[in-house]
């Protein structure tokens, strides 16, 4: 299982943000929000590129888990917790669009 954690609010994770914005431009390339589909509860599906399909679970809007390999020894977020990061920024856009 790996840990991803978003923290765009802190000033102190600029280092640990460029490294989120690469897996973000990943994942932009692989459908980018359409790439996480929402199975309820806070699950995303993702298929991997090769196409193993990957559960992220998203415990808030910054704090992902991903039950694939990737990233688990830099602690960087993998592409698949990005696609759900961009489909939770997407679906809060919409609901806000709507409200
Ligand atoms: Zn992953």
């Amino acid at each position: 299982m790996t840990t991803a954690s978003y923290q765009a609010s802190s000033p102190r994770t600029k280092t640990y943000r460029e490294k989120i914005e690469g897996r973000l431009q990943v994942a932009k390339v692989n459908g980018g929000a359409a790439a996480a589909e929402p199975r309820g509860n806070g699950r995303y599906t993702v298929e991997g590129r090769a196409g193993a399909r990957y559960t992220v679970w998203a415990l808030n809007a910054e704090t992902f888990f991903c039950d694939c390999k990737a990233g688990t020894t830099s602690g960087t977020p993998c592409w698949h917790a990005a696609a759900a990061f961009l489909r939770i920024v997407a679906d809060s856009a919409a609901a806000q669009v709507t409200a």
